[in-house]
């Protein structure tokens, strides 16, 4: 039986590793190589016995995702495309930020009016945003993973799949990877072992050691995952991404409604927001004349109410055309009806659009941009 040692955590590396007489602490440098450094074979393991390296070498398999394509767009996102083992396609996004200190400066240059729009800042580091599920049954109205009919029927990913999306674009980084985002194909939540599996191997001091707090799990709103994600504790992130503050508005829009109501999903995030001890990010994806109007706000600022919440606005990209981003007077609305109870609220800058790389437009296209 082939040992994967891609798909192993610290805890299970040393089980494995323990049946070849591989103590412990051998165990953690076959971890950090593995996870950190990317081997692919035994070569260069010279720590370990010649004995214990052939025998190794005969079970374990460090399987890759083929990268079928990578598409630039003009503002630098990078979208890849993977092919998996069984032939389905998965997509992830190379997201570029610019260095904190450059940002603030420019918003406060715009706040006093003397830069126009967003100005192009240079890139210090990224944030990766990698899918989690081949397909996603959600179907949310808006997206076009919903869509997506793959082959084999709707999957999770193993944990390596997830790792292997990650290792991928960080060793063609040429900047540090900051950040990585479960906001891809899929809803994570709904692929929760694997993906907390994932997250924590990112962030082992001897793993990939991306900060817990900057790695970010997104859910429409799978009420039972995220009051275990609570209970647990975690450092990551949770963003519960709302797209209507009422069932009624939501329904049409998210079909995941009649699984766990608006109301369900409210409790879970009052729990998770007693456990986390911050503020709980709720992105609000806009679509103009259906749920950007000031009545809309006034609605989410009542669900918000009592909780330490800042929203983040999502322009809908919905590839079929039959929903519209927000208009600048709907957001400007929408914004200031939330400011004045005293909710943050910015706006998502949605990248990398003319390669299909923006939120809800993931779905194996090959169009636009520069492919390389
Ligand atoms: S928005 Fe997320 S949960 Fe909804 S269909 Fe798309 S991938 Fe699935």
């Amino acid at each position: 039986m082939p040992v994967n040692l891609r798909d192993l955590d610290l805890a299970a590396m040393g089980a494995a590793l323990g049946g070849y007489g591989v103590d412990s602490a051998k165990a953690a440098r076959v971890f950090a190589a593995v996870q950190r450094d990317g081997v692919a074979s035994f070569d260069g393991l010279d720590w370990l016995s010649a004995t214990t390296r052939r025998a190794l070498a005969a079970d374990a398999i460090f399987p890759e995702l083929e990268i079928v394509e990578r598409r630039r767009a003009a503002d630098g996102f990078v979208k890849y495309l993977f092919r998996l083992p069984e032939g389905g396609l998965i997509e992830a996004v190379r997201i570029p930020l610019p260095d904190p200190g450059d940002a603030r400066a420019l918003k406060q240059r715009r706040r006093r009016g003397e830069a126009a729009g967003l100005v192009a800042l240079p890139t210090a580091k990224y944030t990766l945003c990698v899918s989690s599920q081949l397909g996603c049954a959600l179907a949310c109205d808006f997206c076009a993973t919903g869509r997506l009919r793959p082959a084999g029927g709707v999957r999770n990913l193993a944990v390596w799949e997830m790792l292997a999306q990650v290792r991928a674009m960080r060793a063609e980084a040429d900047h540090p990877v900051a950040g990585v985002l479960f906001l891809g194909m899929g809803e994570p939540l709904l692929n929760y072992d694997n993906v907390i599996r994932t997250a924590q191997i990112l962030s082992h001091p001897a793993g990939p050691a991306i900060a817990g707090e900057s790695i970010s799990i997104s859910t429409v709103g799978v009420a039972p995952a995220i009051r275990r994600f609570a209970a647990e504790g975690h450092r990551f992130r949770l963003i519960i991404s709302l797209a209507a503050a009422s069932s009624e508005a939501r329904l049409p829009l998210m079909p995941a409604e009649k699984r766990w109501p608006l109301a369900e999903v409210m409790t879970a995030a009052r729990e998770y927001a007693a456990s986390c001890g911050g503020r709980v990010t709720f992105a609000y994806v806009g679509i103009s004349g259906v749920n950007m109007g000031r009545e809309d706000a006034c609605r989410l600022a009542e669900l918000l109410a009592g909780l330490r919440a800042k929203v983040t606005l999502i322009d809908v990209n919905d590839d079929s055309g039959r929903y519209q981003p927000p208009k600048d007077e709907e957001v400007k609305d929408f914004r200031d009806e939330l400011l004045a109870r005293q909710i943050p609220v910015s706006r998502r800058y949605a990248g990398g659009r003319e390669i299909g790389a923006a939120c809800g437009t993931l779905a194996a296209t090959r169009a636009g941009g520069e492919a390389f």
